[in-house]
């Protein structure tokens, strides 16, 4: 049986940035699927390209701009993020509370009133217990009630009042906004918010993950794992081979992870992997025979009368994600156990939805329809979920088992964090 000294699960950007990092240091990485890229992947039907999702590259840290530099070099860009909510009827700029200028006088009364009450009357000492606390806290009752709650409501399928406050990596992810920013935005249209994010040139986000190939050795694809010994420190896979190690860094999704294992793990272990809440995500995409049908990368649709919640422009990424003269649209709609969606007619309903909030046009060419179904889309980070982590994180260490990533560590993360997830487990290992 082959052995290696750090056998790493999973070929999407984490596990590929662990294999990058671990140099020419005795490992083997195993994907399940027939290529590369897990969540990074990008499907290409007829001269039109779709991400997984949407894919922008957020860039705050120097050395992952470096290390992108150098494995795409020619092949990345960097833009503006031009993003938008579209709520009652009406389109606003991202954030919503900085942006409040073309929604009924009404709604902008209730936003700011409650913003300078939040702002003046809370207990800033008072640490918020769930999400809700801390929507109401940070931005006041109409934010929270015209955008806040319902649009991570409908997103997360749990009410934010069930959420921890831990899953939001840096202040950028909800962006907060000071209250002269917010009167600004009350009373003028304001400057876009001006993020930066990298893209590809060309091939879609798929071509970062094909950009580690060079570096990496030892790829093995089409081999699922389908148990894990940990008292034999042995992986076994689907076609029976089996390799073993002395770390194992692991990328699948933990939930999988700990079924894998299966008996061997202990029952609190299990108890709490049984608990690990998730929300699957289906991707509905569609190539248009019309030029430039949006200039923004992406919107935010709170209303519960909508299907999806956020709909992104592929061709907007790159000019080269759709044939010229056309454009790409893509929408995404969570659901779960809890909230499942009836798959029927959806291509339907969600070209209807386009149309209604001015997306789409009534004769508009679709020369493409394409769906993604996601399993485990977004980890869903519910109050129990850093508790139950600590059970299992404690236990698999315990074994030289290192689980990581976005869904590894059931964690909201994006590809800055994979590549930093895989760079330091490489260090921490050698
Ligand atoms: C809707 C959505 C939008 C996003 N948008 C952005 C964005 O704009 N910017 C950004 O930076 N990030 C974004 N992300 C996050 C980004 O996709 C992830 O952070 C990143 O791709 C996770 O990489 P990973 O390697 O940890 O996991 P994965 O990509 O899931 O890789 C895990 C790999 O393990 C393999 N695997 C699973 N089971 C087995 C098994 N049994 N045996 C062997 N292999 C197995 C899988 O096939 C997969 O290749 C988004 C995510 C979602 C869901």
């Amino acid at each position: 049986m082959e052995k290696y000294n750090y056998v790493i699960l999973g070929a999407g950007i984490t596990g590929l940035s662990a294999a990058y990092h671990l140099k020419n240091l005795d490992y083997a990485i195993f994907e399940s699927e027939n290529r590369i890229g897990g969540m990074c992947k990008t499907e290409s039907i007829n001269g039109f390209l779709f991400d997984y999702a949407e894919h922008f590259i957020r860039v705050d840290d120097l050395y992952v701009k470096k290390i992108i530099k150098k494995l795409l070099k020619s092949n990345v860009q960097s833009q503006n993020l031009n993003s938008a909510i579209y709520i009652s009827g009406n389109y606003t700029g991202y954030p919503f509370q900085t942006n409040l200028f073309g929604l009924p006088p009404e709604i902008i009364k209730e936003c700011l009133v409650g913003y300078i009450k939040a702002v003046y009357e809370t207990d800033k000492k008072e640490i918020p217990k769930n999400f809700e606390e801390w929507i109401y806290k940070n931005f006041g009752d109409g934010i929270a009630k015209h955008f806040m709650l319902p649009y991570n409501e409908k997103i997360w399928n749990v009410h934010p009042r069930e959420m921890n406050i831990n899953w939001f990596f840096s202040d950028k992810v909800v962006p907060k906004g000071s209250i002269e920013q917010l009167i600004e935005g009350a009373i003028k249209k304001t400057e876009e918010d001006k993020q930066i994010r990298w893209y590809t040139v060309k091939g879609g986000i798929e071509s970062l993950a094909k950009s580690f190939i060079p570096h990496i050795k030892n790829l093995y694809l089409n081999e699922k794992v389908v148990k894990i010994i940990p008292s034999k420190k042995r992986v076994i896979f689907g076609d029976g081979k089996s390799v073993e190690y002395n770390y194992l860094i692991s990328t699948i999704p933990l939930k999988e992870f700990i079924k894998i294992i299966g008996d061997s793990a202990p029952n609190s272990v299990k108890k709490a992997s049984e608990k690990l809440k998730y929300n699957s995500l289906l991707c509905v995409n569609f190539g248009v025979n019309r030029d430039k049908i949006s200039d923004k990368h992406w919107i935010y649709f709170p209303d519960k009368d909508i299907v999806f919640s956020r709909v992104y422009f592929p061709m907007n990424f790159s000019s080269s994600m759709v044939p010229k003269g056309k454009s790409s649209v893509g929408a995404i709609i969570t659901y779960s156990d809890k909230k499942p969606i009836n798959k029927k007619n959806i291509v339907k309903i969600v070209q209807k939805d386009l149309i209604k909030t001015s997306i789409l046009k009534e004769d508009d060419e679709i020369l493409i329809e394409n769906i993604v179904n996601i399993k485990y889309g977004f980890s869903i980070p519910d109050l129990n979920l850093p508790k139950n982590i600590d059970v299992i994180q404690k236990y698999l260490l315990k074994n030289d088992v290192h689980s990581i990533g976005r869904y590894g560590n059931w964690e909201y993360a994006g590809i800055e964090h994979s590549i930093l997830d895989g760079k330091n487990i490489a260090e921490k290992l050698k």
